[in-house]
């Protein structure tokens, strides 16, 4: 809260109001699906409605909580306005819709609706959010030591004939039965040529007697997620497939050891995309490298082309280059990687990246 409070004074707004789900458990540690958190220089609170009277009380320690009977975004938008001092507050505008907006002035008195409330410049709470500490670290990389252990265990299950659903599920029984709250994003179990589908959702298809698979999926633990991607082949690859798996994979190897603490994004992309463009694979090539992971699976900053950011020691990036080839075959190969003071840390070493043929 108080490097939040920093840059407000920095930007020059006495308030803010959060309303982004992730953002507010950040500052507030509150998990549950109906609040807004009000923060001025000097104090904040939270509101939220009956249904979670008791996990406020559990949960919050950093901002006071009140109770509302009406939508808890107005009610804090109000107390905002009511605040001492409090001249104008701030308010994410991507993660604010039009109608809330209108809602949330109409709302207040008549001399504020023009001018109080005020599109911040910069997602403040998603850039700190960038930066993990030593707690949010260890739960992470649990997460991706469950992820691993995931992997390991499908292998046994995953044969010719067997449907992607079933891989997606039971992946997904094993990772509850792990201790995963849940799955940070739909499975993702592509074989055979829909493995050239970079997005690929479990099918009914059955996996066939030849070809890749790939597995793209990752868990919630304690509200982080982890994801992760394999490729594993199903009998044996012939020469070209072979050689596109190491390219795919020399280019990950490749963009993981640019991940250094004042590495540009944009270089860390470069540092995969170079390497595919090299065995003539650059156009099948997509997607960007990767990107931020924490308590959203896709979160600043973002590994991909023009990409400014510096990498700084506590960020968590995913670095998942692949290449898809329509109507044959697709391979992609993710880690999730902690920036340390002194360069990086794997936290999905212990899945193998060989080319694995089940
Ligand atoms: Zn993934
Ligand atoms: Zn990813």
């Amino acid at each position: 809260m108080g490097a939040l409070r920093r840059k407000l004074t920095r930007a020059g707004l006495p308030g803010l109001l959060v309303t982004h789900l992730p953002d507010l458990r950040y500052l507030s540690g509150f998990t549950g699906s109906s609040a807004a958190l009000a923060v001025t220089r000097r104090t904040a609170r939270l509101f939220t409605d009956g249904r979670y009277t008791t996990q406020a009380a559990e949960e919050v320690d950093a901002a006071q909580v009140q109770i509302v009977s009406s939508s808890p975004a107005v009610a804090a938008a109000q107390w905002l306005a009511a605040q001492p001092g409090v001249t104008m507050a701030g308010f994410d505008p991507a993660r604010t819709t039009v109608a809330e907006l209108a809602r949330w002035k109409s709302e207040l008195p008549s001399r504020l609706r023009r001018s109080f409330l005020e599109a911040i410049p910069a997602p403040f709470v998603e850039l700190l959010r960038m930066v993990k500490d030593e707690d949010e670290l260890a739960v992470m990389a649990e997460a991706a030591l469950v992820g691993c252990r995931l992997f390991d265990g499908i292998l046994n299950f995953m044969r010719p004939g067997v449907a992607e659903m079933a891989v997606a599920a039971e992946l997904e029984h094993q990772a509850r039965m792990l201790g995963a709250e849940g799955m940070s994003f739909e499975t993702i179990v592509a074989s055979g040529a829909r493995s050239a589908m970079p997005h690929g959702r479990a099918t009914a298809a059955l996996l066939p007697r030849r070809g890749f698979v790939t597995l793209d999926f990752g868990i919630i633990l304690r509200g982080y997620c982890s994801d992760m991607t394999r490729t594993v082949y199903l009998g044996k690859p012939g020469p070209g497939e072979r050689k596109a798996y190491d390219s795919v994979l020399e280019a990950q190897e490749n963009a993981v050891g640019a991940v250094v603490p004042g590495a540009i994004c944009a270089e860390v992309d470069e540092a995969a995309r170079s390497v595919l463009r090299r065995e003539g694979l650059g156009e099948a090539f997509s997607h960007s490298t990767g990107h931020g992971v924490g308590l959203e699976i896709h979160e600043p900053p973002r590994v991909g082309a023009g990409q400014r950011t510096r990498l700084a020691p506590g960020m968590v990036v995913t670095i998942e280059p692949g290449v898809y080839l329509a109507g044959q075959f697709g391979i992609r190969i993710e880690d999730m990687v902690t920036v340390t003071r002194s360069g990086s840390q794997v936290l999905t070493a212990a899945a193998p990246k060989a080319l694995i043929e089940l």
